[in-house]
């Protein structure tokens, strides 16, 4: 089984049209939405949820009021300022402290320093992760809750549960849309893969971004390739990342041109190459080719490491 992970520097580079597009011409896949942040492949591929499970990324303190005896020790020393004196009273004092789940961090430290061991934990419920069916084949999915953190977490559940789903039905690739950035979710999302393909725009800000992603797909040990989306909307900053992603090995796998079709077709919830037969989707047609033939040289191991 390979794992293909595409990610950006930035969200909104076009990185989800591609994964939607690469997800219709694949011949047996599974899709993993990991960009959980920001989840949105959903609104292409329309999946039917057929399995969900609660995702808990930590847990939170929550103090025991029949327990507590005001002392205000925990308070002092929240450094998140999550703790108030505005609980319930019991048979020995009229107030108590009581915790805001959102603000609470989990570090522990109230329950540590509490002396009437007043301070419980509880894993709380971050968000959902979703299996489901797709016109594209199987697609796993996760929503993370308002607020919530952890989401690399949630990511390697994603890709887990996206493995798994591969085994069972005899799917031979793992197309991930991956979290954009170089922060948690991403190095999450690349982490293990067989290839990357970094999709970026010909804008100072791309150019940037795609330093700093390649950095970090170097340092995994990522095979990695470069796709620029929208080339023809500045081709003097097309030339300019090229030439930095020759000077720093990294192939090409294809440039696409800016077109509003792309729009149209989101609009109507169909990847580019369900809604066009020519144009732009010609341009996708080539990207996918150049990636499948790089998954099948030598060069891309099991381990997703280069040989
Ligand atoms: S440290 Fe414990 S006893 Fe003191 S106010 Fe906090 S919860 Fe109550
Ligand atoms: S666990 Fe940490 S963040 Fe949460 S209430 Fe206790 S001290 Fe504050």
């Amino acid at each position: 089984m390979k794992e293909v992970v595409i990610i950006s520097g930035k969200g909104g580079t076009g990185k989800t049209s591609i994964v939607a597009s690469f997800a219709a011409l694949a011949d047996k896949c599974v899709v993993a939405d990991a960009d959980v942040d920001a989840a949105d492949l959903h609104l292409i591929l329309d999946p039917t949820i057929v399995r969900r499970e609660q995702f808990s990324g930590g847990s939170r303190a929550r103090i025991m009021s029949g327990h507590c005896t005001a002392c205000g020790k925990c308070e002092e020393i929240c450094r998140f300022d999550a703790i108030t004196y505005d609980g319930p009273g019991n048979g020995r004092v009229s107030r108590t402290y009581r915790i805001d789940p959102i603000a609470c961090e989990g570090c522990a430290v109230c329950a540590y320093f509490c002396a009437e061991h007043a301070i419980e934990f509880a894993p709380v419920v971050n968000g959902q992760l979703f299996v489901s069916e797709t016109r594209c084949g199987p697609m796993v999915h996760a929503r993370l809750g308002v607020a919530e953190e952890n989401s690399g977490k949630l990511v390697s559940l994603v890709r887990e549960r996206a493995r798994e789903t591969a085994k069972n039905r005899k799917r031979d690739l793992v197309l991930i849309d991956g979290s954009p950035g170089i922060g948690c979710p991403v190095i999450a999302s690349i982490t293990g893969a067989d290839l990357a393909l970094v999709v970026t725009e010909p804008t100072l800000s791309g150019l940037h971004d795609l330093e700093r992603v390649s950095d970090l797909t170097r340092h995994f040990r990522v095979e990695t390739l470069i796709c620029i989306n929208k080339w023809d909307i500045n081709e003097d900053l097309t030339l300019e990342i090229e030439a930095l992603a020759r000077r720093r090995g990294l192939k090409l796998a294809g440039r696409v041109r800016y077109d509003r079709a792309i729009t149209e077709a989101q609009i109507r919830r169909q990847s580019i190459v369900e809604y066009a037969a020519d144009g732009v989707t010609a341009d996708v047609r080539q990207l996918w080719a150049n990636v499948v033939e790089t998954l099948r040289s030598p060069n891309v191991t099991a381990t997703g490491t280069s040989s």
